[in-house]
């Protein structure tokens, strides 16, 4: 027979008694972590969401409680009254070690099946069974850590955006398509058979109508959604930080973020200090080989196309070469240069090259093509001292204009600074990267497509040149980058409908397709629209990164799997005729 809550109030959580509690009485509600059955004396581990203590029963002195005690299993839900005393031997490892809780009474409030792990942070069962029984695995510490920590920063940020003038508005998830470059979750309409809903890619275009609307300053804790195909740490629905501001300079905007970033931050103890650095995009290309460079660590690329020019031909080269010193990597073995070349051919890479320089003197394959008089004046150009590996590699250009080679020196150096430990993990390195080209090339669609989206405001200089020459026109766009993560983008935007519809015409619709996807928006444009701008931020990678988790997965409550579904509820799941009836959607093709 299982005992009723009845009248009984919980006094404190588990987890956070403390020494200073002793010789008190105490009701703690809670999950039988553990229990040890010693004959005349039972002991129980018993979690609540703060922690664990160790409750005693004790048949002498409570018969009925230990009697009770002994039904007990894992996972068990109970309610224990009794008296917290100091342990004669405290137990270290707990924080709660110094006390014990003597039970007086028990209340079995619940059972439990056997779960199918251990509730432990060394949990061996496999991510598929853990996001199955989600409920068991946020019972677990480092979990229940990661959504404590995602509620304290999402608080912070609440805070800080209040203080700063911001509005928290809502705005539909029951939308049109907003143009993210992902394709949109369609929500089919009953009442208007035919019709469908599209589910937000972001607020993008709400929250510029804000704008419009005069509320000044805008900001949500959002929910979007993109129909990608998933790639390791993307999930379908994703939470952003989004806001926008009437009248801002660039710097206001970042302003704002960094105050909010600097806010996030000291959740877990770490100093981050506005104003964040600045990068050019060119500039990070060439640097760092990457539009989100790490800069935990320096070994930037040096360009050594030159010092190939005279053995091109025999080596075969293609495109630039870009070479990368790594300290300490002329002890490699023949191994590790191997997993290294084979690392810089899956970046993309036609060749890659080292040059060992030991004290001995300068070794490398290259000597027969460059002599050692050639591998001298690389070595010094780059300004490797002995003891490092030169590394450099070339690789063909993919998209015209652009330097494929910068991008694979750049993995090059990620891989060497991971292997070399070169990475400060305690360092906590903000960018803001701007100068983006407006457009980019599409070789699929032989057009040229926003680099962002089409609301990106343009560099006012370049405007002529967005019909005559659209790859020179410079966005108003910039990325917020963190340890080498981006962490969102955002941009100054255009606020001129004749500008907004020249836009869209360079981006190949027609004024009747304009019309008819963003009629609404390009009609508001024409009502007084106050410059603006804004940025959106994902907030379960903040969260992440925060909280040292690898994967976005650990810090959502209820993720989805890489193929786009929640193995606890089993959705996406097929659904009833009459409800397919009702939305006048009938299911064909080979699934059915
Ligand atoms: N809507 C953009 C995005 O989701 C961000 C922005 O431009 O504010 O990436």
């Amino acid at each position: 027979m299982l005992d009723t809550l009845g009248d009984l109030k919980r006094t404190q959580y588990c987890g956070s008694l403390r020494a200073s509690d002793a010789d008190t009485d105490v009701v703690l509600m809670g999950w039988v972590h553990r229990r040890r059955d010693l004959g005349q004396l039972i002991f129980i581990d018993l979690r609540d969401r703060a922690g664990i203590v160790q409750v005693v029963f004790n048949k002498e002195q409570h018969p009925e409680a230990h009697a009770k005690a002994e039904e007990l299993r894992s996972e068990f839900v109970v309610a224990v009254e009794g008296h917290l005393l100091r342990r004669g031997k405290s137990n270290p490892d707990l924080p709660t070690g110094e006390i014990e809780v003597l039970a007086t009474r028990l209340h079995i409030l619940n059972n439990s099946k056997t779960p199918p792990f251990q509730i432990e942070d060394e949990v061996t069962a496999s991510e598929e069974t853990r996001l199955r029984y989600r409920y068991l695995d946020l019972r677990r510490p480092r979990p229940r850590r990661n959504i404590e920590l995602r509620h304290r920063v999402i608080f912070e940020i609440r805070m800080a955006l209040d203080e700063l003038g911001f509005f928290e508005i809502e705005t539909p998830m029951l939308t049109r398509s907003t143009p993210e470059g992902a394709r949109d979750y369609l929500v089919p309409s009953r009442v208007h058979h035919g019709q469908f809903y599209a589910l937000p890619q972001s607020p993008q275009i709400f929250k510029q109508i804000l704008m419009i609307s005069g509320m000044d300053r805008y900001f949500q804790i959002v929910r979007c959604f993109r129909d990608e195909d998933l790639r390791a740490d993307r999930q379908p629905e994703f939470t952003q930080l989004d806001l926008e501001m009437s009248f801002p300079r660039q710097r206001d905007i970042f302003e704002a973020i960094e105050r909010v970033m600097e806010r996030a931050c000291a959740v877990v103890g770490v100093q981050a200090k506005g104003p964040f650095r600045h990068l050019d995009y060119k500039e990070a290309l060439r640097r760092y080989g990457s539009d989100k460079p790490d800069l935990r660590f320096g070994m930037e690329l040096q360009e050594v196309t030159a010092f190939f020019e005279t053995v091109r031909e025999t080596l075969r080269l293609e495109g630039n070469v870009q070479a990368v010193v790594a300290p300490g990597a002329a002890a490699w073995s023949r191994k590790q240069l191997d997993e290294l070349a084979e690392v810089a051919k899956l970046a993309g890479a036609r060749s890659v090259y080292t040059v060992k320089i030991t004290a001995e003197g300068i070794t490398s394959p290259l000597e027969k093509n460059l002599g050692a008089d050639g591998l001298k004046k690389l070595t010094e150009a780059v300004g490797a001292k002995a003891g490092d590996l030169i590394v450099a590699a070339a690789a063909k250009e993919q998209i015209a204009h652009s330097d494929t080679s910068l991008g694979v020196a750049g993995q090059i150096r990620l891989y060497l600074g991971d292997k070399l430990n070169l990475i400060d993990r305690n360092k906590w390195e903000f960018l803001w990267i701007t100068g983006f080209a407006l457009f980019e090339w599409s070789e699929n669609e032989k057009r040229w497509v926003s680099a962002q989206h089409p609301f990106t405001g343009i560099v006012e200089e370049d405007l002529d040149k967005l019909e005559t020459a659209p790859w020179e026109c410079r966005s108003k766009g910039y990325d917020l980058v963190l340890n080498g993560v981006e962490l969102g983008s955002g941009s100054i935007r255009i606020h001129r409908p004749d500008v907004q519809a020249r836009m869209f015409k360079a981006l190949g619709l027609s004024d009747e397709q304009a019309k008819q996807r963003f009629g609404f928006f390009l009609d508001a444009l024409t009502y007084g629209t106050p410059p603006h701008g804004g940025i959106a931020l994902g907030l379960d990678r903040t969260v992440g990164l925060l909280a040292g988790e690898k994967s976005i997965r650990e810090v959502i409550a209820f993720p989805k799997t890489t193929a786009a579904q929640d193995l606890m509820a089993e959705s996406p799941s097929e659904v009833d005729t009459s409800q397919l009836d009702d939305l006048g959607i009938a299911i064909t093709g080979d699934d059915k």
